[in-house]
């Protein structure tokens, strides 16, 4: 943007105002004046007296204000590393990779030196290293082997508004590591207003309150429900596009899906009529992309064009996109749920709340007046939509944060110090789980088998596919598979070669399942992409998604390997693996509806095996899509118009009284056949010692 064109748009529009100044053009600044200019720069002394002072201290400020990129920083030139690091926790990989980055660049250094960051299986951190952003579940991670955080000085835990489940694990833990280590200092900093609640869970802290330099947004509502909020939302982009003076825009949507069609519409249109569109380019930003594509959107565009970001919830708070004018939110997120009944935790896509709406609508008055277009009426805002949202904790299946927090010491779970406590019926069946995968014993004490599961990154049900894997020999396969599905979205389809990239999909498929077509995928990959560099493209299958699985799965064998574990490949015993998997995710069961006259031959439909069974269907997508084996074990659950499987794999349903502490044992098993006793057999001699799954 022009700067000398951008103030003087500013100006008319507000002559008779006394709204703040237009912010200048960051780009040429240099980066000592770019630091100074943030509002947040006026309490740099304050922010350093307010820590040495006080154990906690709350800080709270507009996104763009400077919270994340410059406290830490602040902190470091006060002296405050002087006995340990300075952290600075963020809920998003994407965000700690790109704040480091951009943090590194003012410091002055190269990343992984005086600044770093440390995320799931990357570690950019060295002995130098001095600020350090990581992942909140990283922090959490790390108290497993150091409980009062004694390499840290100051923990900064950011994005607190977001509520994400490890930050709010965090608050508590850190809350009582303090209590044990006076000198450690906790920083709490958020983007919205509602901080009495983080001020009185920490004893009354402090609070910070940063004045935000925001110029006005003018709101536009729909005069009626939309429909189809996706196509409404492309619409009004093109809209504005046409009718709207300069300024980049950022369209909210709800997943990669959608932004990914959303980019591919708008480059069609723009080829199609050069003369209207010709000059708008359309950007993605989600978790999943590969962190490069990610900072393109930081990049500069040449005069006179325009950029539309189409983003996930990401560019709500946790990223800011300077330039942006114009916002059109649909109203929707892609939110996790969970039931503990069912043990089901599925993605779906619910309204946002009045906090997310005004966060949002924010985004477009951080340069100059914006205006932001939701894609609802006034009423859906005033009458249907929550104040604000609700914390991911209570909405998630809490083994994994269980067992971290049995692993650190923490006795009585139901009566943890969480800010605002999950539902008890979550907590129990999180501690039902732990025990049946035997990380917890019958008096919910971590078990051995529980400390060897904490070894690994990975969710409980990964470790234990793992730690099984190593007893039937096919550590190997299992290892590709839990980086395959850590790395998602490895196939794509552009919509005009559709058909031939599903031709080469299925090129991959395996008679027993999706883990395997994965498995097949990275094998296939790794014996052909040196010599043939085309061989991504030519099967349509993400090429930095295998190299992202590639770093987990040698981040994985190294952990393996650190610990004297052998690698084995199961060969031709591929049933092996599956019934890995099916020990690892037993309470994801389900089988085929029975045939009945009502039954149609081509039913997709599948039953859970709770109480109350769920129906579940296979997706087109899956390589069982036309075997309809009777019994499957899925990684996942997706919920759209009906719930679909997210890679199913066959299983004999013989294993089944054998893991998960023989929670499947028949009552009336009195007459176990023959091949139940095979499978027993074969299961037994897999395992080199006595062995029960
Ligand atoms: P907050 O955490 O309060 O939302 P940040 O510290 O993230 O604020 O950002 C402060 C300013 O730093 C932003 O307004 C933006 O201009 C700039 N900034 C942040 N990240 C980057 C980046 N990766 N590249 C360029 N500028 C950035
Ligand atoms: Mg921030």
């Amino acid at each position: 943007i022009d700067p000398v064109r951008m103030n003087s748009q500013a100006t008319e529009s507000f002559e008779n105002s006394t709204q703040p100044e237009p912010m200048k053009n960051r780009n040429l600044m240099s980066i000592t004046e770019q630091r100074e200019s943030l509002p947040i720069f006026k309490f740099r002394n304050e922010i350093i007296r307010s820590v040495v002072e006080n154990q906690f201290l709350i800080i709270q400020g507009e996104t763009g204000s400077g919270k994340t990129t410059q406290v830490a920083q602040y902190l470091f030139e006060g002296g405050l590393n002087l006995k340990g690091k300075i952290a600075c926790t963020q809920p998003r990989r994407v965000a700690a990779v790109t704040v480091a980055k951009r943090v590194a660049e003012e410091y002055g250094c190269i990343l992984g030196q005086e600044v770093g960051y440390k995320i799931r299986f990357v570690d950019m951190t060295s002995p130098n290293t001095v600020i350090k952003y990581m992942t909140d579940g990283i922090l959490l991670r790390e108290c497993l082997s150091d409980a009062n955080l004694d390499n840290y000085s100051v923990i900064i835990l950011d994005e607190a508004h977001e509520r994400s489940i490890y930050t709010d694990v965090l608050f508590g833990v850190l809350k009582k590591a303090a209590k044990r280590r006076p000198k450690l200092r906790v920083v709490i900093s958020s983007a919205t207003l509602n901080t009495d609640q983080f001020s009185k869970f920490f004893n009354n802290a402090k609070v910070l309150k940063i004045p935000g330099k925001m110029f006005p947004v003018e709101i536009k509502y729909q005069a009626n429900p939309v429909r189809d909020y996706f196509n409404a939302a492309v619409n009004t982009v093109l809209n504005i596009h046409l009718q709207e003076p300069e300024g980049d825009i950022l369209c909210f949507l709800t997943g990669q899906d959608e932004i990914d069609y959303a980019c591919e519409i708008i480059d069609e249109i723009a080829e199609a009529d050069d003369e209207n569109f010709g000059n708008l380019y359309a950007y993605a930003l989600y978790s999943a992309l590969p962190f490069e594509e990610q900072f393109e959107i930081f990049s500069q565009i040449a005069e006179g064009n325009r950029k539309v970001i189409f983003a996930t919830n990401i560019a709500e708070t946790s990223m800011t996109i300077d330039g942006v004018v114009y916002v059109v939110d649909p109203g929707y997120v892609k939110q996790k749920v969970y039931d503990a009944k069912t043990g089901f935790e599925s993605l779906i896509v619910v309204p946002i709340s009045k906090a997310s709406a005004d966060q949002r609508c924010g985004r477009a008055g951080r340069v100059m007046p914006g205006k932001c277009f939701r894609i609802y009426t006034e009423s859906a805002y005033e009458n249907e939509m929550l104040e604000v949202n609700v914390p991911d904790i209570q909405r998630s299946n809490l083994s994994n944060v269980v067992l971290h927090l049995k692993s650190i010491g923490v006795r009585d779970i139901l009566n943890f110090d969480f800010m605002d406590p999950p539902s008890r019926d979550f907590l129990i069946a999180a501690l039902k789980e732990l025990y049946l995968l035997e990380a917890l014993d019958s008096d919910e004490k971590v078990t051995p088998m529980g400390r060897r599961m904490n070894q690994f990154p990975v969710e409980p049900n990964y470790a234990k596919m793992l730690l099984v894997s190593d007893h039937i020999k096919c550590t190997d396969e299992i290892v590709t598979i839990i980086a395959m599905l850590s790395v998602q979205n490895i196939f794509y389809s552009p919509k005009k070669n559709k058909h031939l990239a599903n031709e080469k999909k299925d090129s991959f498929n395996h008679p027993v399942g999706d883990h395997l077509r994965l498995w097949n995928v990275y094998k296939k990959w790794e014996m052909n992409y040196k010599k043939n560099p085309r061989w991504c493209k030519n099967h349509f299958v993400n090429e930095k998604k295998l190299h992202e699985a590639y770093e987990v799965r040698k981040n994985l064998l190294e952990i393996l390997q650190s610990r004297n574990f052998d690698i084995y490949s199961a060969g031709k015993n591929i049933e092996r693996i599956q019934l890995a998997i099916c020990v690892g995710f037993f309470k994801n069961i389900a089988h085929k509806a029975p045939s009945s006259i009502f039954r149609n031959k081509n039913d997709k439909s599948y039953r859970t095996l709770e109480e109350n069974p769920e129906i579940v269907y296979i997706n087109r997508s899956s390589c069982l899509f036309y075997q309809l084996p009777e019994w499957v074990v899925y990684n996942n659950i997706r919920e759209t118009s009906k719930k679909f499987f997210q890679e199913i794999t066959v299983i004999n349903p013989n294993w089944l009284p054998y893991i998960a502490k023989g929670m499947y044992r028949r009552k009336d098993n009195d007459d176990k056949d023959n091949e139940e006793k095979l499978i027993k057999a074969f299961v037994e001699a897999q395992s080199a010692k006595e062995y029960k799954f």
